[in-house]
């Protein structure tokens, strides 16, 4: 089995360089892909949101992002072997890109952030192709004019920093407007790219406990980070109700 139902939406157990292999391959397929990342905060969302889990389940790819989806995975017996983060796949992205020559657009974060991780992105990779960067607040109605900038960037891969689950509903919502071929949601990772946030160092990541990390730096996170306990025990009960083989292929 290569997908994993946690709650009703479908994981695909794969690692980080599987991932970005796949997207790499998507950016020269001729249709727009969307690809997303939950953590167990999300698939919690999913599990209480129909419409929003239908939204996750039309992805081309879902993978784990947190270490609390990859013990979702054991605890129901169809298991993903290891966490493949949104930030890391984007980067194993990006190197590939930076190669390629695929155009990239940047959308999401605050006014500035997407133009810093342009420029660190350009000092290590000279002939990478940041087509486009546009921050993340804006009203409905300025949406086609943003529409109409990432198409006319003429990006291959778009990232959409927007958090969860604006992200996910944004790309879903305009998919059908859109001319890339890869759209990401990936959170907060132009914030890292720009150096505007920091991540967890190796350690912390590698003992799957991120989230103590950043419950210490950021103790006001206490409260989305009860969604973890309440994720562990919902799976636990409930979630063998959910088939672990997929109708249709
Ligand atoms: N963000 C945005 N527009 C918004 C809200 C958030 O562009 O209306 C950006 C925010 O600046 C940050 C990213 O979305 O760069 C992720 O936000 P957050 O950390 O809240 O989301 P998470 O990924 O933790 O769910």
């Amino acid at each position: 089995m290569d997908k994993v139902n946690i709650l009703g939406v479908w994981v695909d157990k794969v690692n980080i360089g599987e991932a970005a292999d796949k997207i790499f391959k998507m950016l020269d397929e001729n249709r727009p892909h969307m690809i997303f990342t939950p953590n167990s905060e999300i698939l919690m969302v999913a599990y209480k949101d129909l419409k929003f889990r239908e939204i996750l389940n039309r992805a081309d790819m879902l993978t784990a992002d947190g270490i609390g989806v990859v013990y979702a995975s054991k605890i129901l017996k169809n298991p993903i072997k290891e966490r493949a983060a949104g930030f890391d796949i984007t980067c194993k992205v990006l190197e590939k890109v930076a190669e390629s020559g695929h155009k990239v657009f940047f959308f999401g974060g605050k006014e500035g952030v997407g133009k810093k991780a342009k420029e660190n992105l350009e000092q290590k990779y000279p002939f990478i192709q940041i087509v486009g960067t546009r921050n993340g607040y804006f009203k409905p109605e300025e949406e086609p004019e943003i529409i109409r900038e990432i198409n006319e960037s003429g990006a291959d891969l778009v990232l959409v920093c927007l958090g969860a689950p604006a992200q996910e509903k944004w790309i879903a919502r305009n998919i059908d407007s859109l001319h890339a071929k890869v759209f990401m949601g990936v959170g907060g990772s132009l914030d890292v790219l720009a150096g505007t946030a920091e991540r967890a160092p190796e350690f912390w990541c590698n003992h799957g406990i991120e989230w103590l990390y950043r419950l210490l730096k950021q103790p006001s996170r206490i409260g989305r980070m009860m969604a973890l306990p309440k994720f562990a025990l919902t799976v636990l009960f409930k979630g063998r109700r959910f088939p672990q083989e997929k109708a249709e292929g």
